[in-house]
This record gives structure tokens, C-alpha cells and sequence, in this order.
């Protein structure tokens, strides 16, 4: 099967199963998305959203981020762990947006990227969920059920967001890639995926499968 059919078959799938896959990060504005999402590093959602419901009273513009003393912020974001390289993140990336962007959160990926400490899978989350433009975000899930299914042969996940952007239609870029973290949470682990109750075991091609 093309890989293509292979990708639009498993999401059809996965459409069923997950009809209104949204992120699990708790937010109501770009702002408070951008720090959900560079907190969620190496965190579950769970912790973050607990983190962020005292953290979003405290700082409300990206200029409190900004103007905050280095320790306090890894005070407030101790819990999510990384939390001397997160604060760093989240101050720096405040400040480009105090200095470049008139305190709003921008909303292209050119503009996005070129914010400290934001890669393109963080862009991605904001980019879909904030503002409604598609896109392809590679997390640890994404990464690896793509791989196990056989939708994407890369390693990197700037290269399998490729492979995918290819794949999927873009219309479904960012609702495709909330549905195959909730598949990768619920079904395909890491460790031991439940591959005997997989829905789209007939379409995985992972050799490992059980
Ligand atoms: Fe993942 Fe197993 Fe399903 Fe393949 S069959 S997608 S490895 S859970």
C-alpha cells in the first residue's frame, strides 16, 4: 500500500476513535499555550496544567515573564523538571516578544522559530491549537507510531514532520498528529503496546508487533 493510502486509512481510523482529540494542556491564549507547551518537555500534561493553573494568575503578559527574577520563575516551574533551562526558555523567549512582537505572540512559523527556545514542534502546538493553522507536530508519540506504522521511514522528527506533511493532507495536519498522541497515550506505547487490542493492527507494519 502507498504509504500515503497507508496514512489517510490509518487517520480514518483514528478519526473514529478520537472524534474531538484536542491538546490535553490547559490555556486560553497563545501566551499560555507557548509556556504549557515549553513546560511539557520531559512532563505530562497533568503536571503542567497543575503547574500553569497557579503560574497563569501570577503571569499574565509575556512582560512579566520577562521582567521576573530568574529564581522565582524556577521557583514556580521547579515542579515540571529542566526547570533552569525551562525558565531561561521561558524568560528569553518573553522578551523577543516583548522586544520584537509588541508583547503578542506571533502567529507564523518563520516568526515563531526565530523566538528563543522554540523549535518547530512547539511552533506546530501553537500554531494548530492558538490560531488554527495546520500543522505537523512530532512528539515522542508521533515519532514513533508513524515509524511502527510505516507512514514514516525517518529518524528525526524535523524529517518525519516532513514525511508526514507529505502524507497527510494538510487540512488534517494538526488534528492527525492530536489523534496519534492520544493513540500513542492509549494503545502504542513505548514500552508494551497493546498491540492484541490495536485498532489498526492489520494496518501496522511494525515487525515487533504482538
Ligand atoms: Fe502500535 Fe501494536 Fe498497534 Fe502496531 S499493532 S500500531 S505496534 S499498538
Amino acid at each position: 500500500m502507498k504509504i500515503k493510502d497507508l496514512a489517510v486509512k490509518v487517520d480514518a481510523v483514528l478519526k473514529k476513535r478520537y472524534p474531538d482529540a484536542k491538546t490535553s494542556l490547559d490555556f486560553s491564549t497563545p501566551l499560555e499555550l507557548l509556556v504549557a507547551t515549553i513546560l511539557s518537555a520531559q512532563c505530562t500534561d497533568e503536571r503542567v496544567n497543575m503547574v500553569t493553573k497557579t503560574l497563569f494568575k501570577k503571569y499574565r503578559t509575556a512582560k512579566d515573564y520577562a521582567a521576573a527574577p530568574i529564581e522565582k520563575l524556577e521557583e514556580d516551574i521547579r515542579s515540571t523538571g529542566f526547570y533552569k533551562n525551562k525558565a531561561k526558555s521561558l524568560k528569553a523567549c518573553s522578551g523577543d516578544i516583548v522586544e520584537k512582537h509588541g508583547g503578542k505572540v506571533p502567529s507564523t512559523m518563520e516568526e515563531l522559530t526565530s523566538l528563543h527556545g522554540v523549535g518547530r514542534k512547539t511552533a506546530n502546538v501553537v500554531l494548530g491549537a492558538a490560531f488554527g493553522v495546520p500543522g505537523v507536530v512530532v512528539d515522542t508519540h508521533v515519532g514513533r507510531v508513524s515509524q511502527r506504522l510505516g507512514i514514516a521511514k525517518e529518524k528525526t522528527p524535523e524529517k518525519i514532520e516532513i514525511e508526514l506533511m507529505d502524507s497527510v493532507p494538510k487540512k488534517d495536519w494538526t488534528g492527525f498528529s492530536l489523534r496519534m498522541i492520544h493513540f500513542g497515550r492509549e494503545f502504542c506505547q513505548a514500552k508494551k503496546p497493546r498491540c492484541g487490542e490495536c485498532p489498526i493492527y492489520d494496518l501496522c507494519g511494525w515487525e515487533g508487533k504482538k
